[in-house]
Formats: C-alpha cells, structure tokens, sequence
C-alpha cells in the first residue's frame, strides 16, 4: 500500500477521528476467510517504532532537534475504507509546536504479528514456515464486540505490553547539507522525502568489507559491522542528517543464517571505540548509527524473470529478514534514524548492498551519498 494513497484516505476521511480514543487489535489467520487464531491488542511497544518515526519526521527533521521523544504526545486514529482498516494516523505534537500528521500501513505491524506468529507454532496452531495473514480492527475506547477466539487459540487474546522510554535531548553536530554534498557521490537513488545519509569513503569501505568477509569462508557465513557516527543538523533547512564516521567489526558474533547478534566483548570494542573517538568527552556527539552486515549465501543460480533484458538483476540475497527487523527495533529503539546496511549477490553472481531506514514504520530500500573523509575537529 503505498503512501500517498495512504495520505489521500486519511484527508478523505478528516481528522475528527482524533477527537476520540481508538485502539487497535491484531488477528492473525492461517488464510484471508480463516477463522482467527489469536487475537492481540496493539501496544505501546508494538507502536513505539511508530512514533519515534513520527518524532523523527515531525520535529528533528524540522528544525527542532532538541526537543526529545519523550516529549512528543501522539493520538492515534485508524484509517478505515470500506470496513477494511488500512492503517493509522499519528498525529504527534511537542510542547508549544504545531502538530503534524503520519500515516502508517497495516504492513508496519508486521514485526508485532510475527510475534504472534511465533507463539502459534510453540502452540501447535501453526507450524514453522506456515503462512498467515493479519488484519487491524480498530475499536473507540470501551468497545468490546468481536466475537469469541475458538478454544484453542483463547488464551491469545491478550493485551500485550506496556514499555516506558526514557530518551533525553539527542546530541548533533552543525552540518551544513550543502557542504557535506560538495564532494559526495550517490549510491542508490536519493530521495529527498526521506533523511539524508552519508558515509565517508573509509567508514564505507570498511562496512563493505567486514559485511563480506564472511563470503570467503566455506560454507560462507555472515558477518558484519557496528556503525558508528554522528547526527547533524543543517543550520540552513533545518534538515537532520546521519554521517557514518567509522565501523567496528562483529567479529565473535554468534552467526546464524540471516541474523547477526554482536556478543558481549564486541559491545564492549564498540564502546571502547566510542570512547576513543568522542575522547572521553561526554558530550561528544559521536554514537552509534547503525548496522551492516552481509547475506552472504549463495542464491541457487536461477536467472530473474528480466535477466536477459534487465540493466541489474532483481533477484539478491538483500532483504531484511525478520531477525534483521528484531535487532534493529532492540538495539536501536528510539533511533528512528538507525541504518540497516546489507550486501549480498543477485542472480548473475555480482556484489549488491542496499540501505534500508524506516519509512512508515517499514525497514525499506532507499540511495545515499558517500563523501570524503571528514577533518575530525
Ligand atoms: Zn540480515
Ligand atoms: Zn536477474
């Protein structure tokens, strides 16, 4: 679903929705008529990526990026066409701004059903590989009129968890968009909706590598970086952008296909590396800013549909798996800002990377720039 459609159905349907308390409840169904399995209501955790998205886009990137996420009120309102509810509108404001409106599809909960998903198999309800589909029902405060879960899947009709987060002012530094472009090459198509992105040359280079230093091995396995950076802020739009300075390869990690979990003496490198590179000040504006790693199997050979005729080749082993999505959303929650880098192959047997930041709550595909390294001051 994209977004634009999106837009055009919540200015169709007003902004009144607002006025009143909605919730939203996840079924899950092995087919579209089958009868539900479990039935969960959306938390707060479950909608935390969400709004710090809407924090991002609403005020970080416009000017106000000391104001922190914490002190961001968002309601919540459904966006319901013809009895189907295609996802929800936040509408987040600050302390004395102006509010702003962000629309999210239903496929933003996709890590949430998953979840559930998980818990079905441990309960014999589904079995692993199986598909399932979800939907969103939305209710105003005090409704409660949905019929009854079987028996089996009963004890599914929860109402999930309550987190607090706890985030105080982000650190950045003055970075002027224009000079950062002066010397920058693209990788990717750079959209301009979404937050500018650059690497230096070397901190490029080096998550590249460490990505693929896995490929080499036999039976190849993955392998990859922490990235580290900083966050800027265009003293002229008022735009944030990321700049990944440097990378920390995972080298201990325990490595699972598709998935990739920095042990507790790589956590302690990054943080030594951290140190080293704000020099101990602690107002230092240097963090981490992200992750990439390779999927460095090898596809089985089969040409795309287009490969005959195609400039680049549509099939790659570059996707963000849901073990990618769940590290993403733990390590970095509350950094909407986070990078997911992956490299892999396509069809043909070529080296392909792509990065992907949250767009409407979904990990998607997007270009960056890559600039020379900067005079650290
Ligand atoms: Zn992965
Ligand atoms: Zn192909």
């Amino acid at each position: 679903m994209s977004e634009t459609i999106l837009q055009q159905d919540v200015l169709d349907a007003g902004l009144e929705a607002f006025d009143e308390d909605w919730t939203l409840t996840m079924v899950l169904r092995a087919t579209t008529d089958g009868p539900p399995l479990a039935r969960q209501r959306v938390s707060e955790a479950d909608l935390a990526e969400a709004r710090s998205e809407a924090w991002l886009n609403g005020f970080l990137r416009r000017g106000q990026p000391d104001l922190p996420l914490e002190a961001v009120t968002t309601r919540l309102a459904p966006v319901v066409k013809k009895g189907r509810c295609l996802g929800f509108v936040l509408r987040a404001e600050g302390p004395g701004t102006d509010a702003s409106v962000h629309t999210f599809g239903v496929s933003c909960l996709a890590p949430a059903a998953h979840q559930v998903s998980k818990r079905l198999v441990t309960d014999g309800l589904l079995r692993e590989g199986d598909a399932y589909v979800y939907e969103l029902q939305p209710q105003r405060a005090g409704e409660t009129d949905m019929d009854p879960l079987p028996a089996a899947a009963a004890r599914h009709d929860s109402g999930g968890m309550q987190i607090k987060t706890t985030t105080t002012a982000l650190r950045y530094a003055t970075r002027p968009l224009a000079q950062l472009r002066l010397t920058a090459r693209t990788a990717g198509e750079i959209d301009d909706a979404v937050l500018p992105v650059f690497f230096t040359e070397s901190a490029h280079k080096k998550s590249r590598d460490f990505a693929r230093t896995g490929a080499d091995d036999n039976p190849p396995v993955e392998t990859g970086s922490i990235l580290i950076g900083e966050l800027g802020v265009c003293p002229d739009s008022g735009e944030m952008s990321v700049t990944v300075l440097d990378a920390i390869e995972v080298a201990d990690a325990e490595q699972r296909e598709f998935s990739l979990i920095p042990s507790s003496r790589t956590w302690s490198r990054v943080q030594a590396v951290l140190a080293r590179l704000t020099g101990g000040d602690p107002c230092g504006t240097t963090r981490l800013v992200g992750q990439s790693h390779g999927h460095n199997f090898p596809l089985d050979g089969e040409p795309c549909a287009l490969c005959a005729t195609a400039r680049e080749c549509g099939r790659t082993t570059v996707f963000v798996s849901a073990a990618d999505r769940s590290f993403m959303r733990t390590v970095f929650a509350g950094q909407p800002f986070a990078l997911c880098w992956i490299a892999g192959s396509n069809a043909r047997g070529e080296e392909v990377a792509t990065l992907f930041t949250l767009r409407a709550g979904v990990l998607k595909p997007r270009g960056y720039y890559i600039i020379e390294d900067l005079v650290r001051s």
